[in-house]
């Protein structure tokens, strides 16, 4: 009996057909990071469990229940459920933090958390990030979020909110905490079991639960606005007027937490009710410790991370269209096999050109190769015989129009074909205008 394998639950093929997608929104996060100055970096894949445990949070659900982790030769790696830690331990590791601040970087990569699959919510997914380390002062925040904000509106995606919040500092948290905890305290019987633990360890991660009872109870909690210090409320208030300088609409939304403990005053949430409940298709915020609790010097940070899936969702669901321009330029029809070395070189002459030239490679007659060149959407079919292979000259003919034009198969061929080929794109391009 034949064994079908499937792909695991929440992970995602990506075909061929799908691919322009993916290139066309890659192609928008990286050029519009360019502009911001961030550049690429590529990290592992797996890391040391560790380094989730000690950035993301020993409370948070991405480390108590999502973590894919396995131990191998005696050391335990988990396979990374975000790109923050990963991309921080990369600068640290390679003195990126030593070099002219800010120090700016992006990503795209896939990450992997144990969740129950749905739409939006996958185990293996892919987020565009982007770090920024070295500034700690609010116009920072502004150009991060402003990048965030032109890449939303570059992808042509509408009806996104932006939420900012603060969460203050360690300083101003601490006097939160309390409060957090006599509030949570009263209620105690009704939390969750992971909940109760973090009552004692960190009351805020329990208003980012996502069990209907504690999320019921949490409504009314404490807000950590009442609560910030005068330099985090300062550096709210700069923030808000930055983006208000720069016509970025927000609103001020007290119960965004964030799902990871390295937060710290800033942070904020790109959502839209386009594609469903998962909505949030950006997330980020500041993280001033994060590199100090991962034993480097003291370096204010902030970043961001959008969900790939999510923005193609959004992008799906809201009719926006992906650029798809690779199409076949020739299709090269032997009669017979004797004439197939030459469509060969043919072909290679127009390939060393970036032409997507195809010749028969599966024996297909002469009537079966038309109908394929069709499927491809060839732009021009040549059909080779002797005749023409001997006489060095054939008829080229153009698919859309079905207009035919004598074309010599010397070596004047790549440049006639070239001339006639970007002559018959620019005509699409008046047709369109
Ligand atoms: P959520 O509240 O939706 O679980 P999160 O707070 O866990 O999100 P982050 O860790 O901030 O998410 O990740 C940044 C972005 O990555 C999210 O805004 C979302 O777009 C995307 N993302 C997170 N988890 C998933 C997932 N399981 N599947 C698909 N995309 C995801
Ligand atoms: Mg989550």
């Amino acid at each position: 009996m034949a064994l079908t394998i499937k792909r695991p639950n929440g992970t995602e093929d990506v075909t061929p057909k799908n691919i322009h997608k993916w290139l066309t929104v890659e192609r928008i996060v990286k050029e519009t990071a360019s502009g911001y100055g961030f550049k690429e970096i590529r990290i592992p894949t797996f890391e040391n469990t560790e380094l989730f445990q000690r950035s993301v949070g020993e409370t948070t659900d991405v480390v108590q229940k999502e973590m894919y982790s396995v131990i191998a030769k005696e050391t335990k790696f988990t396979l990374r459920p975000e790109g923050t830690a990963g991309t921080i331990r990369c600068m640290m590791q390679n003195g990126l933090l030593n070099e002219a601040m800010p120090q700016k970087v992006f990503y795209v990569l896939s990450c992997f958390r144990h969740e129950r699959p749905q739409a939006g919510r996958l185990r293996e997914f892919h987020q565009f990030g982007v770090e920024m380390a070295g500034s700690a002062l609010p116009s920072a925040d502004a150009d991060v979020i402003s990048m965030a904000y032109d890449i939303i509106n570059n992808l042509g995606i509408s009806n996104v909110e932006l939420k900012i919040n603060s969460i203050g500092c360690p300083h101003c948290r601490a006097e939160y905490h309390k409060a957090l905890k006599a509030y949570f305290e009263n209620k105690k019987d009704e939390l969750c079991e992971t909940c109760l633990s973090r009552l004692e360890k960190n009351p805020m991660r329990i208003l980012d639960c996502k069990s209907p009872i504690c999320s019921d109870i949490a409504k009314d909690a404490p807000l950590i606005l009442d609560y910030l210090c005068d330099e985090c409320s300062d550096h709210f208030e700069k923030l808000k007027s930055y983006l208000d300088n720069l016509d970025i609409k927000y609103t001020v939304d007290p119960k965004i937490v964030r799902g990871l403990d390295y937060y710290t005053k800033t942070v904020f949430e790109f959502v839209t009710t386009d594609i469903g409940a998962q909505g949030t298709v950006c997330g980020g915020g500041r993280y001033d410790g994060l590199i100090e609790q991962l034993g480097g010097q003291h370096t204010p940070a902030l970043g961001f991370a959008m969900g790939l899936e999510r923005l193609i969702l959004t992008m799906e669901n809201q009719g926006i269209s992906f650029e798809d321009n690779t199409g076949c330029s020739l299709y090269i029809a032997p009669m017979d096999e004797t004439v197939i070395p030459f469509a060969m070189k043919l072909a290679k002459s127009l390939r060393d050109e970036g032409f997507w030239v195809e010749y028969d490679t599966v024996g297909r007659g002469l009537k079966a190769q038309m109908k394929y060149s069709d499927k491809l959407g060839a732009a021009f079919t040549i059909v080779l015989g002797d005749n023409e292979v001997n006489s060095k000259t054939a008829k080229l003919k153009n698919m859309k129009t079905g207009e035919q034009l004598d074309i010599k198969l010397d070596d004047t061929f790549v440049q006639n074909f070239s001339n006639i080929a970007i002559s018959d794109m620019f005509d699409d391009v008046i047709d369109n205008i």
